[in-house]
């Protein structure tokens, strides 16, 4: 893959035994890590454990949930227990706000059982107490070795540090207008959170960052900064991204300009799902997002023209959904067997204009009849004409297509010895 952005240089953390930032053991830069977030009630186990393990297959290499409650608390050794169960071994990041220290105290085992702690400077306590309940996460997770993402967000920012700054500020010749004086409040909160948090002991290749906001401009100035200030591991997502399209084109549209950047070592989709719709979505996002930018292989990738006035029926995009939902569904068979595979592209084009052109450019291609050609779909492999579909077979192209998917796969990425 040609000109990936070099990553920015940072300390690398592990969470559980994925490590984040810095050097992988190969010597490469660690690998941007996706990661996702139940939004089962914790309490119920078998519910979240059921969801964790959903959002691991479709390839969340890390999994947030809530920790509100006491019974949440108490349910997280079980899940981990579960997921033990089912064979998985998915690092959990336990999210903690207003009483994280007071639940963690109390249920020392949910501490021990977690990957990470997520605390949220911002809602650790009011007045005097805000220090003491910070120290005293930041204690439990010495104690149990396990790393803190400093998590800041712009909806519950520390109020008594924006006070501080906006005192600061007005003494200022210049002063920084509201949004300016935001986006300084937020990286400010996360690094003298983080200096906080070493002075009282905890090694700095055990803190990850994140500043989350929900405007993409200020997302990407803020984490420019955060980069420029510090070597801490960055997590990134655009926070409350919102429904459906919006969501994903708001998303991707902050995290593309910071990962091209080399900024960014986890990433997060926050997307709402809308109803009936899996949660895996924000998994399948992120991972679109990585694939397309050329940092990560996850899923072969499905090129598809847009049709026009020459595919006037619906076959064309019926094939492409068919041959996409194909892929990925075959995709965790392939990758215990296959090394590779996660690089083959495969073109689904709608007629002749760009159709033998794309598909001799991917690994397999197949070139549908537009409206008035021939009813034939020449099939490509490696930039050769290899067979050409009539669709006669009983399912027709579709099925014919994938068995010649399935051949490829077999030839091109041999089986692991
Ligand atoms: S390849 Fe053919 S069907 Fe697809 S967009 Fe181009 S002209 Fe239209």
């Amino acid at each position: 893959m040609a000109s990936i952005p070099l990553r920015r240089p940072t300390r690398r953390v592990m969470v559980g035994k994925v490590g984040v930032g810095g050097t992988a053991p190969d010597g490469l830069p660690s690998p941007v890590v996706v990661q996702s977030m139940t939004n089962t009630d914790t309490a119920d186990v078998f519910a979240t454990a059921q969801q964790v393990a959903e959002l691991h297959r479709a390839g969340s290499e890390i999994v947030r949930v809530t920790v509100n409650t006491r019974e949440a608390a108490a349910a997280v050794p079980k899940i981990k227990e579960r997921l033990a169960q089912l064979g998985l071994d998915v690092p959990l990041v336990g999210d903690f706000h207003f009483n994280g220290h007071k639940l963690l105290t109390e249920v020392p085992e949910c501490a021990a059982a977690l990957d990470k702690l997520r605390i949220n400077p911002g809602n650790v306590g009011k007045g005097a107490k805000r220090d003491e309940q910070f120290a005293s996460l930041i204690e439990i997770a010495c104690k149990y070795q396990k790393p803190v993402r400093i998590g800041v967000n712009w909806g519950s920012l520390d109020q008594s540090l924006l006070a501080r700054l906006m005192d600061e500020n007005a003494r200022r010749a210049e002063p920084k207008d509201a949004t300016g004086l935001m986006r300084e409040a937020m990286v400010a909160s996360a690094l003298e959170s983080a200096a906080r948090a070493e002075e009282l002991g905890l090694p700095g290749d055990a803190i990850i960052l994140s500043c989350k906001v929900s405007g993409v401009q200020d997302l990407i100035a803020i984490y420019r900064d955060l980069a420029a200030r510090s070597d801490y591991p960055l997590h990134l997502g655009l926070t409350e991204a919102g429904l459906g399209s919006k969501g994903i084109v708001a998303s991707t549209a902050a995290l593309a300009v910071l990962l091209q950047e080399g900024i960014g070592d986890t990433i997060r989709i926050s997307l709402t799902p809308e109803p009936g719709e899996s949660r895996t979505k924000e998994v399948v996002v992120a991972q679109e997002i990585l694939q397309t930018m050329g940092l990560r292989a996850f899923v072969p990738m499905v090129v598809a023209c847009p049709g026009c006035g020459r595919t006037t029926s619906t076959v064309f995009q019926e094939l492409a959904q068919d041959i996409q939902e194909y892929v990925r569904a075959q995709m965790p068979a392939w990758k215990l067997a296959h090394r590779g595979v996660e690089d083959m592209t495969v073109a689904v084009m709608g007629c002749v204009v760009n159709g033998p052109g794309e598909s001799k450019h991917a690994n397999l291609g197949i070139s549908l009849p537009g409206t008035g050609e021939e009813p034939v779909a020449p099939v490509y492999a490696d930039g050769e004409r290899i067979t050409t579909l009539r669709g006669q077979g009983e399912q027709g192209i579709a099925a014919e297509f994938r068995q010649i998917i399935d051949a490829y796969v077999e030839k091109k990425y041999p089986k692991h010895s």
